[in-house]
């Protein structure tokens, strides 16, 4: 979730005080960002993996496996012997939510040759024996979406009873606090999520029914005040903290672009593979010991997280509330940011109108001002006493305190104030697997589809209503093989979207559903038999490749979306 500042937090009503005075700045110090880089071009392609790590212990005699709450020790060391004693050590960690809980990204961003490829999976096995070689003889370091048995009694080592007690940060009923990083953001975030909302947290996810489940399956909770009595539905099961979803591990993939365009059309292209990638790489069947119906942790984070009061909700009439909300923080894009996306922005989207137009004024375009003064509808989360006046010329923490509590599929992330980084993008759906072979095969992917993209100006885009479809379906058990999911059919597209705007700005804008139907994910990634006219183009381009002299005869990718195009020389990728 980021880096860390150290101060002391303010609670909740101390951090609304100044939620206007966070938003304000923040809107500044993005414009003073925006306008100092908005023209850098030709960044080259740098890029990182985050893997987020549980950290287990195993009591073989009694058959129990627990997870382990020495997260902030295990990365203090890691610190010391990594990067504080070597600006070059291969690996960075950082702290995650769950006190059981790290994150490894790699040392220094990778490049864009083939080479650096081959290097992610050594790198992901080096951190896994960097951490292992910390632990002690029974304990473990693993890469688990979700821990099955979180929320279950004694699930932590050392074990913790939940005190649901209203000066608590979750007040769960299922997850001590003792399971949430000791550093105070993340127990401020709870409680301030909590307090924002009125009342506790309420995930419920659909019970997978075999002949063992009562029907309907109706649980009773031990220690209720009436609230898990209210919020629980039958037939699901039901979680009360944002540990159950934040504290849930994933696979994250982030990259400069060459320029503002170009991350902005990276960033649409790719929201239309969130939900793909998110069915490809489902992974999380069972929460708080039960096996679920869905196999994808995004609707448990997205609940777990979700601050909105019962009026943003639209359960109230609205009368304190300054919006009613659609979404959760944690959850999909609301609108594309590119020329070519903006007619298949069919979201209703609130903005703050008075955001918007401090950014159009500051020469921000439509599409990036919704964009932001979208974001800008959160409140701050956290705010640290130490950190409310800020010099908004040099340092962007207002800006980055409402950009990194909007955890969407895909961010659109500016530089950093004063740095040599470019613009990027971060690709967020993706469900952490338990090999590095695997993991690495899912970043490596991300990253070379982007090449593809952008070498062969390919188009996915469809309307963001129809992307959201797609991410109801990604999560419900087995979509992989049994989904159905709304998807461009023609991908190819003239010109250079990037550097003309626009490829796509044809007279007359067809929204009609004959640019996209329902494919599953087999044909969406191995294509499906081609037609004759489809081998046509194939030679076409074939030939196109030879009469610039490009060799055809080395086959890097059998990813079949490119297949049609045959061999491909990787220096023309990258
Ligand atoms: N653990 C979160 C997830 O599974 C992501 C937190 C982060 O943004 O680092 O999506
Ligand atoms: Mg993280």
């Amino acid at each position: 979730m980021g880096l860390l500042s150290e101060g002391s937090p303010l609670n909740w009503d101390e951090t609304k005080r100044y939620a206007d005075h966070v938003r304000k700045h923040g809107i500044i110090q993005f414009l003073n960002i925006y306008h100092k880089v908005k023209d850098r071009q030709k960044d080259v392609l740098k890029w990182g993996d985050e893997v987020e790590y549980m950290l287990l212990s195993f009591d073989h005699e009694h058959q129990k496996v627990q997870v382990l709450l020495h997260g902030e020790e295990i990365i203090h060391e890691l610190q010391n012997r990594g990067e504080k004693s070597n600006p070059n050590h291969p690996t960075l960690w950082r702290p995650e939510y769950g006190s059981y809980m790290i994150e490894g990204t790699p040392g220094q961003p990778y490049g864009g040759t083939m080479a650096d490829f081959n290097t992610v999976e050594a790198n992901m096995k080096f951190r896994r024996q960097e951490v292992f070689s910390l632990l002690k003889v029974n304990e473990t370091i693993c890469t688990i979406t979700t821990f099955p048995r979180l929320g279950c009694h004694q699930f932590t080592q050392p074990v913790h009873e939940p005190k649901p007690v209203e000066s608590g940060a979750s007040k769960s009923l299922f997850f001590p606090d003792e399971a949430i990083n000791k550093h105070p953001r993340f127990s401020t975030l709870t409680r301030n999520i909590r307090h924002r909302r009125g009342e506790k947290i309420a995930i419920n996810v659909p019970i997978y029914k075999d002949r063992c489940v009562s029907s309907p399956f109706v649980e009773k909770f031990v220690n209720d005040d009436g609230e898990a009595a209210r919020a629980t539905k039958p037939d699901h099961i039901y979680m009360d903290a944002m540990g159950f979803g934040m504290g849930n591990c994933c696979l994250q993939v982030t990259f400069q672009a060459c320029s503002i365009s170009e991350a902005r059309y990276l960033y649409d292209q790719l929201a239309t593979i969130c939900p793909i990638v998110m069915a490809l790489s489902a992974a999380s069947p069972f929460y708080r010991g039960y096996v679920s119906d869905i196999d994808c942790r995004w609707g448990v984070i997205s609940a777990s997280v979700d601050d909105r009061t019962r009026e943003e909700r639209g359960l109230e009439p609205r009368k304190h509330s300054k919006y009613r909300i659609s979404k959760s923080r944690y959850d999909s894009i609301d609108s594309y940011l590119s020329k070519c996306g903006e007619k298949y922005n069919d979201l209703e989207l609130t903005v703050d109108d008075e955001i918007y137009k401090q950014l159009r004024e500051g020469g921000i375009d439509h599409l990036l001002a919704q964009h932001i003064a979208h974001l800008f509808i959160r409140d701050p989360l956290t705010l640290y006493a130490e950190k409310i006046n800020m010099d908004d010329a040099n340092e962007s923490d207002h800006f980055e305190n409402i950009q990194s509590t909007n955890w969407q599929t895909m961010r659109f992330k500016p530089p950093p104030p004063n740095s040599e980084i470019g613009w990027r993008v971060e690709f967020r759906p993706m469900e952490v697997q338990l090999t590095d072979f695997e993991n690495s095969a899912y970043v490596v992917f991300v990253v070379l589809l982007t090449r593809v993209i952008l070498s062969y100006k390919l188009d996915f885009l469809i309307p963001l209503s129809k992307v959201d479809e797609n991410l109801i379906v990604a999560q419900k058990r087995d979509a992989v093989r049994q989904g159905m999911f709304y998807f461009r059919k023609d991908i190819y597209k003239a010109g250079n979207p990037v550097v003309d705007g626009c490829a796509c700005t044809q007279n007359g804008i067809d929204l009609d559903s004959e640019e996209y139907a329902l494919m599953s994910i087999d044909t969406i990634i191995n294509g499906k038999t081609q037609t004759a006219s489809e081998s046509e183009e194939s030679q076409m381009v074939l030939n196109i490749l030879q009469s610039l002299n490009i060799p055809t005869s080395n086959l890097v990718m059998e990813w079949s979306l490119v297949k049609r195009l045959k061999m491909v020389r990787p220096s023309t990728l990258l």
